[in-house]
């Protein structure tokens, strides 16, 4: 059994196809998804998909990116919205300074980040986290305002040493198709290193479709191909890395079944 911990099944470009694209996924062996939300619409339909198909869960957040606009009473409706039954982390939230430059984004990035930590802390779940050329100032975060039920750094990628700090921190590591590319050195380095009891498999689906699907869209039942990349990667067989990955993400989102 494995598991897609960050797609976004609400993205328009697999939202229409969701039924058939659950039903793929679960023919390779995807007994959990969790669907991510990005803003205040995109996590109301995280939460719709959740309510229509068991094996999917949700998270609901503003992510660094979509923070135009808004308000005291965006943050209410992420509250509201977590408070649902199938609702296992707040995310994504956290720091992108990949496409934003500028300081004063930079200030309005940790200032909600650290809102949503707090609605984290409140409702006591785990947080999703999205950090992109942002390592340092990710990690000051969360060492300064710590998540009691702590959190995944989806997609990581900041060095080996950096994750090995992260991992003091209690976080864990969610690694998609850049692994599976030729070029991509450090992310394969840090699969290698990763503490075994931190690891996560996602595919951030419909984006960073995995070898040989590289150019499509991305969909969570190619997270079969990440679970094979990170066995190879590790020396490990499948099976009994499937299983403690499966261990890994019910630790951390308390899923149930
Ligand atoms: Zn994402």
């Amino acid at each position: 059994m494995i598991y897609d911990s960050h797609c976004h099944l609400n993205d328009p470009k697999l939202y229409p196809n969701r039924a058939e694209i659950i039903r793929r996924a679960m023919d390779n062996g995807v007994a959990y998804f969790l669907c991510v939300g990005w803003d205040v619409e995109s996590s109301k339909l995280a939460i719709s998909i959740a309510h229509e198909f068991p094996s999917v869960y949700a998270a609901v957040g503003l992510h660094p990116e979509n923070l135009e606009g808004v308000d005291a009473y965006s943050l209410e409706e992420i509250k509201k919205m977590a408070k649902d039954h199938k609702v296992v982390s707040i995310g994504e939230i956290g720091l992108d300074y990949h496409w934003f430059k500028d300081e004063k984004d930079h200030i309005k990035q940790k200032e909600w980040f650290i809102k949503q930590i707090d609605l984290a802390n409140e409702l006591g779940l785990p947080v999703s986290i999205h950090a992109r050329d942002a390592t340092q100032d990710t990690y000051d975060i969360l060492k300064e305002h710590p998540v009691l039920k702590k959190g995944n750094l989806h997609c990581y990628s900041g060095s080996k040493e950096m994750m090995l700090e992260f991992a003091k921190l209690g976080y864990y590591f969610g690694f998609d198709g850049p692994i599976t590319y030729k070029n991509s050195i450090v992310p394969k380095e840090c699969v290698k290193a990763c503490p075994a009891d931190r690891l996560l498999m996602e595919t951030d689906s419909p984006y960073l479709s995995p070898i040989p699907y590289r150019g499509q869209d991305n969909e969570p039942a190619h997270v079969k191909e990440i679970a094979e990349q990170m066995a190879l990667l590790r020396g490990e067989e499948i099976e009994s890395l499937e299983n403690r990955l499966l261990n890994n993400f019910k630790n951390l989102f308390h899923v149930e079944q």
